[in-house]
């Protein structure tokens, strides 16, 4: 049964790369701002090894990368994009990385994480990123049970940073395996527009760059139709107890 409500006022997306997350939510995220809801980024990587340019360095790419970034988050209307700066394509699901994720679910108190699926080693594409899986693994273990327990990491107490219940877990659907869907007919466009900003990852052919656009619109509007509007994003819902 697929369910389209949504009461919650405060959503944090962790991911592992910038653009991660406007493929997972960006067309959710314009949607749920434009409603005065608050949207924040949470990105374990600054994806500085994303070139296949043995001339460009891996410090001028990160910083390239979180402007891009943060020029599609303002397309979607995001409160603030947080940069973890862990190491591209070597991320690891380690207490270390739990850890800088809970201090920002603690200090922004989101009622829904949006993340990718830690146990995803094909998608569509292909091979998942090992870092999309490690970066999720990481945010759900950081929303239950660390957020939440008094006890775990005891300095970030001290820094002022008390216990908090995330609510629920919006988790990144493939086929059909979706129970949560936004109509996104009104922003869909905007997803595309946040996607475009980053520019160093794109292909540069502009019939292969066409040729993407029109798969993800025919996606969205497959299924968009299994609620009856133009276009839909899909997720997996897990409430926390
Ligand atoms: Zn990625």
């Amino acid at each position: 049964m697929v369910d389209t409500n949504f009461n919650y006022q405060r959503i944090m997306a962790i991911v592992a790369h910038p653009d991660d997350v406007d493929f997972l939510m960006a067309a959710s995220a314009a949607k749920w701002s434009s409603e005065g809801r608050e949207i924040n980024y949470v990105l374990c990587t600054s994806g500085d090894t994303g070139t296949s340019n043995p001339e460009m360095s891996t410090d001028k790419l990160a910083s390239i990368r979180e402007r891009e970034q943060r020029a599609a988050a303002d397309i979607v209307g995001v409160k603030e994009v947080v940069f973890l700066r862990y190491p591209d394509n070597v991320l690891q699901n380690t207490i270390s990385l739990r850890k800088d994720i809970v201090r920002q679910i603690r200090r922004l108190k989101p009622e829904v994480v949006v993340c990718g699926n830690p146990l995803t080693y094909f998608s569509p594409w292909g091979l998942n990123h090992p870092d999309h899986r490690a970066s999720a693994a990481a945010a759900l273990e950081a929303v239950f049970p660390s957020a939440r327990d008094y006890h775990s990491f005891p300095d970030l107490i001290r820094e002022g940073f008390p216990p908090h219940n995330v609510q629920e877990v919006l988790i990144e659907a493939y086929s059909d395996e979706e129970d949560f869907i936004v109509d996104v007919s009104e922003t869909f466009e905007l997803k595309i527009s946040a996607l475009k900003m980053h520019e160093s990852q794109m292909v540069k052919d502009p019939a292969r760059l066409r040729q993407f656009e029109e798969q993800l619109r025919k996606e969205y509007s497959r299924i968009g139709s299994k609620i009856g509007v133009k276009y839909a994003e899909p997720f997996k819902r897990v409430s926390i107890f």
